[in-house]
């Protein structure tokens, strides 16, 4: 048994499933998951000490790679001073500016998570238009808040559990789906429970059920349909802010929402996210308004010290990194194609799907062979390269990923791919 697999049983004895959330498990794939010892730039090791070019990078992130010298050594003077004050510290202001310089937000609050911060933002808007509904999309995630998980988002989907059990009925109620990309969902739900929608929440592009960008209009009928009928716009940025472009989603597609939510990129690799948006809005939250969100370790200095500094370097960098996420992202697109297999790919972030062609919807997507996914998946593996161990998620491309080895995932997904593509 290799240290991996051992380490894997040791967990099991006392950690549900061995993990500390559910894809890690590798279910999806049928197979042990990887213990990692440690990570630089674009390479991981496991406790074996096999290498790999990963692609996970910590679920998105890590946008300069593992170890960023600039992001540790933030993080390591600032704990020189103690881990945590539960008091105000200056940095939180600055990483609060940086958010609002490349997002167009106004105000910002800093918590732990991404489920935070759509959870938070969620009920800031109930607050600010006195509604109880929200509409969220089929295959969008925005964690693992009861009333967000009615429908499967990347994990569930992976572990075929459509739903949660423990999220009360009532709560799941007052959630309402509609398919995204498609607008007259998204009316019908609207006209059929008049005056009660607080907001619309939507990962502009989704990631979560595999890349699926929006489709041209769809994000644009969203602002409309938000503003005729008096409900607010939240983009969950969780994945696409800073990575689709300095500004996320919002700016490259050129839509903006009322309120954003932040995690991954915005908190460096460190538990950190926020939520952000305009000022009229954000002045309802305590201790100025009436939404009550509060949070111990909130604004954590070592957190925010790898967040400002995440953000400060893509800020100097922003007009050389993004033309090079893109081509690298494009590189990759470009060898799935070569061996048959579609793509959908939005700059740095991509998926290939097992099917005839790539996906523009929920339903598209469970179309995919999944068994050609675990096979894809075990022959990237063997070849040096760490790809999600689910075929719901996407591939994270970051600045760090080098021509030679994106050379060689190109040549590994050639292999990988052999025989795999529905169709050939
Ligand atoms: C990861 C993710 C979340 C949840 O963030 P956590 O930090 O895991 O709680 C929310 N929304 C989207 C779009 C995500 O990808």
């Amino acid at each position: 048994m290799n240290e991996s697999s051992r380490l894997f049983a040791e967990a099991k004895k006392v950690i549900p499933g061995g993990v500390n959330s559910p894809v890690r498990a590798f279910r999806a794939v049928g197979r042990d998951p990887l213990f990692i010892a440690g990570g630089y730039k674009d390479v991981i090791e496991d406790a074996d000490g096999n290498r790999y070019i990963d692609y996970v990078m910590s679920w998105g992130p890590l946008l300069f790679g593992h170890a960023k010298e600039e992001i540790v050594s933030a993080v390591a003077e600032t704990v020189k001073r103690g881990l945590s004050f539960g008091a105000p510290t200056g940095r939180e202001t600055a990483l609060a500016e940086e958010i609002c310089f490349a997002t167009g937000a106004e105000m910002v609050r800093l918590v732990n998570s991404g489920t935070e911060a759509c959870m938070s933002a969620i009920r800031l808007a109930r607050g600010y238009t006195g509604r109880d509904k929200i509409i969220k999309f089929e295959g969008c995630y925005h964690g693992h808040s009861d009333g967000l998980l009615v429908k499967a988002g990347s994990g569930c989907l992976t572990g075929a559990m459509p739903d949660s059990a423990g999220v009360p009925a009532a709560y799941a109620a007052q959630t309402l789906v509609a398919r995204y990309n498609d607008t007259e969902s998204v009316k019908a739900l609207f006209e059929a429970n008049p005056g009660e929608i607080a907001c619309v929440i939507a990962e502009p592009v989704a990631a979560n059920m595999g890349v699926v960008p929006p489709e041209e209009g769809f994000l644009p009928s969203l602002r409309k349909l938000c503003d005729r009928y008096g409900a607010l716009l939240i983009f969950d940025e969780v994945i696409t802010g800073f990575r689709v472009a300095y500004g996320g989603a919002a700016e490259r597609y050129g839509v903006l929402p009322d309120l954003f939510a932040f995690g991954k990129i915005v908190g460096g690799g460190m538990p950190l996210a926020a939520y952000a948006g305009r000022r009229e809005i954000m002045r309802c939250v305590a201790p100025v308004g009436k939404v009550y969100q509060a949070g111990t370790l909130s604004g954590n200095p070592a957190a925010v010290a790898a967040g400002l500094k995440m953000l400060e370097l893509i800020r100097e960098r922003k007009d050389s990194i993004y033309p090079l996420l893109e081509e690298k992202g494009a590189d990759l697109e470009r060898a799935f194609r070569a061996a048959g297999v579609p793509v959908n790919r939005v700059g740095s972030l991509l998926s290939p799907f097992f099917a005839k062609a790539a996906p523009k919807s929920y339903e598209d997507v469970q179309r995919c062979d999944a068994h050609a996914f675990a096979a894809y998946f075990s022959r990237m593996l063997e070849r040096g390269v760490y790809v999600a161990p689910s075929p719901f998620e996407a591939m994270f491309v970051s600045a760090e990923h080098t021509k030679d080895h994106i050379g060689k995932t190109c040549e590994a997904i050639a292999q990988a791919c052999e025989g795999l593509a529905v169709g050939s």
